[in-house]
Formats: structure tokens, C-alpha cells, sequence
């Protein structure tokens, strides 16, 4: 399987020992994800030195210091060869409500940006699920992904049929999860992704820890026994899912 969805520059350990011990435990590559253009030059030197990391390119919701992303600045980085996806990007009502109408304005930059270059969107979403949909039905064809899915089924529903796959994180596996574990049955088999959000967000029986790639495997694990499915089986299909969505030969 592949951790969707990581931020190998923000770990606490170092980032090629981080890599190693995903690789050595059965990990077929990891997304590392962008989250603002200060970081973006560490974001791409681990995805130039290690052939399994890909990277994304954006500006996170709750990284825009009060003013909009430079869009000069994030087209150059996004056609880099090994950039797969725009964001993360998207909307957070929780962490910053004053900010809601410039996280729409670099919501629509990142989805204008995704259009014209044909990349799926990576997208994080947080008490603002409607206003997220509502500007998702301009997203391009290849849609993209929610990462760290946490809102219901109707939510979901809502983003498989604009296209979005849906990804899952640690969450799935806490204790007081039910419901996010009822929305984990329900998705369509070829529409999971799983990731660790890594340094944050670690599964059990790692809670509480600091997370890594590597644990990405607990997550799968957990998704697996969740959907009755056994886990080579589901390994297969997320990787399968992670190479279409992303173009990964
Ligand atoms: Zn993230």
C-alpha cells in the first residue's frame, strides 16, 4: 500500500530513516504533502532524492498568514516533474473562522491551478463540508481526494459523486470512531485511500506517539478488519487506487 498523504519534512525523526522503515515495512511509496511554499523546496528535495516519494504542491487553509498564496510561485513548483497532486488546500471553519472568505479565494487559486494542469486536488476540510462541496463542483475532471476524511456519509456521498476518493487516517481506528467507521464500510472499494498524516494523527496501538509513514500499515489494517476484507487483498486495491489517482506508472 502507499501513505497517500504525509508530511515526511515535519517529522521528528529523520525523514530517509522514516522512508527506510516504511520500505522495510511493505510501504510502496508515500505522497509527502505541501502544506505552504516556505517548506515546498524541502517538500521537493525528498521527493528527488527517494524514487518511492512523490510530492504535492499547495498552500494549507490554516497556513495563508492573511494574505492569498503566490500563484507564480506555486504554478512553477506544481510543474515539477515528480508534483502529483494540488494542495493541500481546502477549508477550515474550526481552527480560523475569520478566515473563511480568503480560504475560499485560495481554495478556487488551487482548483483553477488543478484544472489547467490536469492534477487531482488534495483537500483538507474542517466545519465547512458544505462550503467545500459547493466550490469542489468546479474541480477538473480528475477530482481529486478528502484527506483525513472525518464528516458522514452524505458528505462522502457528496464527494464520490463530484469524483473525490476518500481517505482515511488513524481516526478510523480510535475508539469513539463508530460512525466514521460506518462511512469506511459504505465506500466503493475503488475509491479508498488510506495515509497517516504523519507527524500527527499516529493509530492505535501507536496513539499518542508521534506518527510515521510506516504506521500507515496500522491504518490499512484497521480498514480492513472494518470491511471484512483481508489485508494483502485491500493492500492491493489501495495501491492500485493510489497510482490511478495520482499517475503513478
Ligand atoms: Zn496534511
Amino acid at each position: 500500500m502507499w501513505d497517500s498523504h504525509c508530511h515526511l519534512n515535519l517529522l521528528e525523526t529523520e525523514p530517509s530513516l522514516a522512508v527506510a522503515e516504511a520500505r522495510q515495512g511493505g510501504v510502496l511509496g508515500m505522497i509527502c504533502v505541501g502544506v505552504d511554499l516556505a517548506s515546498q523546496a524541502a517538500v521537493m528535495a525528498l521527493a528527488e532524492t527517494h524514487a518511492d516519494v512523490y510530492a504535492s504542491v499547495g498552500v494549507h487553509p490554516c497556513h495563508l498568514d492573511a494574505q492569498l498564496p503566490d500563484i507564480t510561485a506555486l504554478r512553477a513548483w506544481a510543474q515539477h516533474p515528480r508534483v502529483v497532486a494540488i494542495g493541500e488546500t481546502g477549508l477550515d471553519y474550526f481552527h480560523e473562522p475569520q478566515a473563511a472568505e480568503l480560504q475560499k479565494e485560495s481554495l478556487r487559486l488551487h482548483i483553477d491551478l488543478a484544472c489547467e494542469l490536469d492534477k487531482p486536488l488534495i483537500i483538507h476540510t474542517r466545519a465547512a463540508a458544505a462550503e467545500t462541496l459547493a466550490l469542489l463542483r468546479h474541480a477538473g475532471e480528475r477530482a481529486g481526494v478528502m484527506h483525513c476524511f472525518t464528516e458522514d456519509w452524505e458528505t462522502a456521498k457528496a464527494a464520490l459523486d463530484l469524483g473525490f476518493y476518500i481517505s482515511f487516517s488513524g481516526i478510523i481506528s480510535f475508539k469513539n470512531a463508530e460512525d466514521l467507521r460506518q462511512v469506511a464500510r459504505a465506500v466503493p472499494a475503488d475509491r479508498l485511500l488510506v495515509e497517516t498524516d504523519s507527524p500527527w494523527l499516529a493509530p492505535v496501538p501507536h496513539r499518542g506517539k508521534s506518527n510515521r509513514p510506516a504506521w500507515v500499515v496500522d491504518v490499512a489494517r484497521c480498514l480492513a478488519q472494518v470491511r471484512g476484507v483481508a489485508l494483502e487483498d485491500l493492500a492491493a486495491t489501495l495501491t492500485a487506487n493510489t497510482r490511478r489517482l495520482f499517475q503513478i506508472p
